[in-house]
């Protein structure tokens, strides 16, 4: 591959956006990224959770209607029912504007491709139809892909099985993740929609004319090897997009920065950090115990506590008096943090987290050690990333109780086994520092990107 920079002047990108959080965070970062690169870009979006376009004054922004309600949408309807909504109400809107803006395209402003989020997965079906070459991103590790190519039918693949012996067993291509890890989400009884996402989205990226995955060539090293096997088209590693391009903030809720004068005032390394991202939920019960968990750890502690964090509820009104007693001089609670900038502040030393994929990248970049505790879905696939894999974090197993959410605290924060963890995650640090540097693994793919989408 040639070293020169590719320049994409001339050339225009569709971004196609899954409207939630842990998705329109990455693709905006993508799409700032090429976009210094030297292409156009038009973000297509629903008007569900609409990225605010006055933060991105060089992009042009299109929205198509999604035609679900708020209600159905903020219903907590299970997610592959909403996601299978998306795809067949986005796709005929999406088209007629495609067809329109090829109609009238200026031959200095000509398309190069679609970028879609693997979950939209009619953006390919689309631009299939409209001869324009499509780019599924995936937003999750590497490994997520192979989770979904595999599990859709899983019976016709030699190994799988849901039998409990064959899930112990170790994948000897996959570093030290277990079969059982790809199966995190597939432990329940997946249902027809569930199934069925995961065989169109598996479908769409097989018709890719490229994939890129916001990870790094040496995180997922052995997992990208055998996904590349089920897809033929080219992966781009060349994450974490949030390194590589400049602090816009996309926050769909505002950002509470009264967090990090807060964060001033504390002692190097000493505050965990809480946060369960946009869309985990948990029972009052289990908010209460993390309450008490947090405060009987006598560690200070920044809590990010989402309106919804606990169905019907806003904010903390639940927290009761004698945790304020107990906490009030060692917390600061926002409704929504700006999570990035936390973790880069010195005095955070820990980051109790869902395990987001996005979180975790952004911890590995700050050097901060984890503390685990996934909800659903990937997340139980990032937690034994962490845990088992790179080993810079802790799980928090089973269901959530004070007790052992202090002992899991104390253990990271304070003693040689935590200490044992941080040095790992300093060293994780630093690879991915190297990465991203000059003729660093990220930064090499995406100059070959940028050459690769001026090919079309
Ligand atoms: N985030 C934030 N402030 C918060 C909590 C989360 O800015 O208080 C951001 C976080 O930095 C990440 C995204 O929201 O970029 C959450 O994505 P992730 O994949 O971690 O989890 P999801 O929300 O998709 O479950």
């Amino acid at each position: 591959m040639e070293k020169q920079e590719a320049k994409g002047l001339g050339r225009r990108l569709v971004f196609v956006v899954y409207p939630f959080q842990g998705h329109i965070n990455p693709m905006l970062e993508l799409a700032t990224i090429l976009n210094s690169k030297g292409f156009s870009i038009t973000i297509v979006h629903t008007e569900y959770n609409s990225p605010d376009h006055s933060k991105h004054p060089d992009f042009s922004f299109v929205s198509i209607p999604e035609g679900l309600s708020q209600t159905i949408l903020s219903s907590g309807r299970d997610f592959a029912t909403t996601f299978l909504a998306f795809n067949n109400n986005c796709e005929a809107p999406f088209q007629q504007y495609m067809e329109k803006l090829l109609e009238v395209e200026n031959p200095q402003d000509r398309v190069a491709c679609v970028v879609y989020d693997g979950l939209m997965h009619f953006a390919q079906v689309v631009a299939d139809r409209v001869k324009l070459p499509g780019i599924s991103l995936r937003t999750s590790a590497a490994a997520t892909l192979l989770a979904f190519a595999v599990f859709p039918h899983p019976q016709e693949q030699g190994y799988i099985s849901f039998q409990d012996s064959v899930c112990q067993a170790q994948v000897p291509e996959l570093q030290t993740l277990m079969l059982k890890d790809l199966l995190v989400s597939m432990t329940e009884k997946p249902t027809t929609s569930l199934l069925e996402m995961r065989a169109t989205v598996t479908n769409a990226t097989k018709n890719a004319s490229a994939i890129i995955v916001n990870t790094m060539h040496f995180l997922e090293e052995q997992t990208l090897k055998v996904v590349q096997k089920y897809f033929h088209a080219p992966i781009f590693t060349v994450g974490p997009f949030h390194k590589l391009a400049p602090a816009a903030s996309t926050s769909l809720l505002e950002e509470d920065m009264s967090c990090i004068s807060w964060l001033d005032k504390q002692e190097p390394k000493s505050v965990i950090y809480v946060s369960f991202g946009s869309v985990a939920s948990m029972e009052e019960k289990e908010l209460l115990e993390i309450a008490f968990g947090l405060a009987n750890s006598e560690q200070p502690f920044l809590w990010v506590v989402r309106p919804g964090s606990v169905c019907g509820s806003e904010y903390v009104e639940l927290l009761p008096k004698n945790f304020w007693e107990s906490a009030g001089g060692r917390c600061c609670t926002v409704k929504w943090a700006p999570q990035k900038e936390v973790l880069a502040h010195d005095a955070v030393g820990g980051f109790w987290s869902h395990c987001g994929w996005n979180s975790i990248l952004e911890s590995v970049c700050e050097g901060v050690p984890m503390l685990c505790h996934p909800f659903f879905g990937d997340q139980g696939l990032g937690a034994r990333y962490v845990c088992r894999v790179w080993k810079v974090g802790l799980e928090l197993e089973g269901v959530l109780e004070r007790g052992k959410i202090e002992k899991a605290i104390r253990t990271l924060m304070a003693t040689t086994e935590g200490l044992e963890i941080i040095q790992r995650a300093k060293a994780l640090k630093e690879k991915a520092e190297l990465c991203l540097s000059e003729d660093g693994s990220s930064y090499n793919a995406l100059n070959e990107l940028a050459q690769h989408i001026l090919s079309f």
